[in-house]
């Protein structure tokens, strides 16, 4: 998506932009396939985002895939045993527009959401600074009950970074939760893609190419060398000549591409730093379905978010597959941090899946499970531990004619869609900038509403 972000921005400027992919399909993490267990085409996991994804929204505004997000007002914390709490927006000013349905939520007791609302309380004068504490201190440093951090903290941030509490820099927990839930309502909303990954990001290969560009699959850079007044990029047995070129890469592959030399050290230390966490999607078919939410968050439990796919995607919705229950159903349930299932067998995986999935949703006990599939992605995103801003590089190199985008690189945003389009767009940026050129891509973040208007 860094690539894409930044490919399509250079074509709009006039820039004659080769995107080389290496692999046969686009979309990079965020992308979808044939998987070869199932038949069936699967994302590589659920993506959502979020109303506060500016810079992404742009990204399909332009190559008109905006129609294909259907948007989402609430959410369902559903608890083992199947107790719902619905969190959506009121009439009231940010941030207290879920005000009155979290008060409401059974899930958590009153004492959880006193100290809930102090800690939110903190966090909305203005971003932290980010120090070597982590955001588990910072919980615990501000009051908040065992249920409080299990139930509401963990929950949210752990599928919006990927990463465990006691490994997660408290000022990009502050923006998520300043970003989504206390800014509006509207910066809140959550946007899931009704058709498979590859086929939304597909757009903008032709949106490359029709403005005279072109996009190589199966196309793997394996260096690049710096020439007098050109940038030579080896990619098998061919060879590209280029003025300027965007590195898109993951950090954990970038050192292998960069130009040799004293001048990559700085940069290689750098990407030394990085780590990464895993995260783990379950797709389960059934012969019948095993509940009517089209989402849900479940609470307790190893498994962690529910998409009711055969709901969401258009392709099962145009062929009623959500109005009858005898039709069968396609279910996702998505594990972020997943350490403790990298090494479980696939079928340990789906065995302890299906008997926690009983516990939100009793059906599951009558339904027989017709197919299943794992996909394990072990370097899934960069860990936002503390301090890693201190390490992830901007997209100026040492090299005035090479760039850096990907969603680890400075944008001040955690490992995610929207982080990876700012990056391409940073990119893009920069080199307009080093040519001394207008042309300006980066979106501004969403107005804070009500209250929020006070602060930064
Ligand atoms: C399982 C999972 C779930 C996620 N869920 C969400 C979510 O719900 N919401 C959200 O916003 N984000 C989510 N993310 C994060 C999001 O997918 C990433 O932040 C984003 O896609 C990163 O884009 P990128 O372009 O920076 O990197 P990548 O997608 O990794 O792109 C890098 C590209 O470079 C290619 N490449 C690598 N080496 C070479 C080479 N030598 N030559 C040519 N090409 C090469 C790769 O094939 C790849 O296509 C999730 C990620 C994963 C893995």
């Amino acid at each position: 998506m860094a690539g894409l972000s930044a490919g399509c921005a250079l074509a709009e400027a006039g820039f004659e932009v080769t995107l080389l992919e290496r692999r046969p399909y686009i979309g990079g993490r965020a992308s979808s396939y044939q998987h070869p267990g199932t038949g069936e085409v699967v994302d590589n996991c659920q993506h959502v985002l979020l109303g506060c994804c500016t810079n992404l929204l742009n990204l399909y505004d332009r190559f008109g895939a905006a129609d294909k997000i259907r948007w989402f007002d609430s959410l369902t914390f559903v608890e083992p045993g199947g107790r719902q709490s619905v969190i959506r927006p009121s009439g009231l000013p940010a941030p207290f527009h879920t005000a009155p349905s979290f008060l409401a939520a059974s899930s958590l007791e009153l004492v959880d959401k006193f100290a809930i609302s102090r800690a939110m309380l903190a966090l909305m004068a203005g971003l932290p600074e980010d120090t070597t504490e982590d955001f588990l201190s910072w919980l615990k440093r501000h009051g908040q009950t065992e249920r409080a951090i299990d139930r509401f903290w963990k929950v949210v941030l752990v599928s919006a970074l990927n990463e465990e509490l006691d490994r997660t820099s408290v000022r990009y927990a502050a923006q998520v939760f300043r970003e989504s839930f206390m800014k509006s309502a509207a910066a809140g909303r959550m946007g899931v893609p009704t058709v498979p990954l590859t086929d939304l990001y597909s757009a903008g290969t032709e949106y490359i190419t029709e403005r005279g560009g072109s996009v190589r699959l199966r196309a793997s850079v394996d260096y690049i060398e710096i020439q007098a007044d050109r940038v030579k990029v080896v990619s098998g047995t061919e060879t590209f000549l280029s003025d300027y070129v965007v590195l898109a890469v993951p950090y954990h592959t970038l050192g292998k591409i960069l130009p040799a030399g004293e001048i990559s050290q700085p940069l290689a230390q750098q990407l030394n730093k990085f780590e990464s966490s895993p995260i783990t999607g379950i797709h389960l078919w059934f012969d019948r379905q095993i509940t009517e939410l089209e989402h849900a968050v479940l609470l307790d439990r190893t498994i962690q978010w529910m998409f009711h796919k055969s709901k969401l995607l258009s392709k099962h919705r145009e062929n009623g597959n959500n109005l009858k229950a005898e039709q069968g159903s396609y279910v996702e349930l998505v594990v972020s941090s997943s350490k403790t299932l990298v090494d479980t067998p696939r079928q340990e995986i789906i065995e302890l899946s299906l008997k926690e999935l009983a516990e939100f949703f009793p059906a599951v006990k009558q339904a027989k499970l017709v197919k299943s599939a794992v996909i394990k992605e072990i370097f899934a995103t960069y860990s936002a531990l503390p301090q890693s801003d201190l390490y992830r590089p901007n997209s100026v190199t040492a090299w005035p004619r090479i760039f850096l985008a990907g969603d680890w690189t400075a944008t001040g945003w955690p490992a995610t869609m929207e982080g990876a389009v700012r990056s391409g767009y940073r990119a893009a940026e920069a080199l307009t900038q080093s040519l001394q050129l207008p042309d300006k891509f980066i979106v501004p973040d969403l107005a804070a509403s009500g209250f929020m208007r006070l602060f930064k």
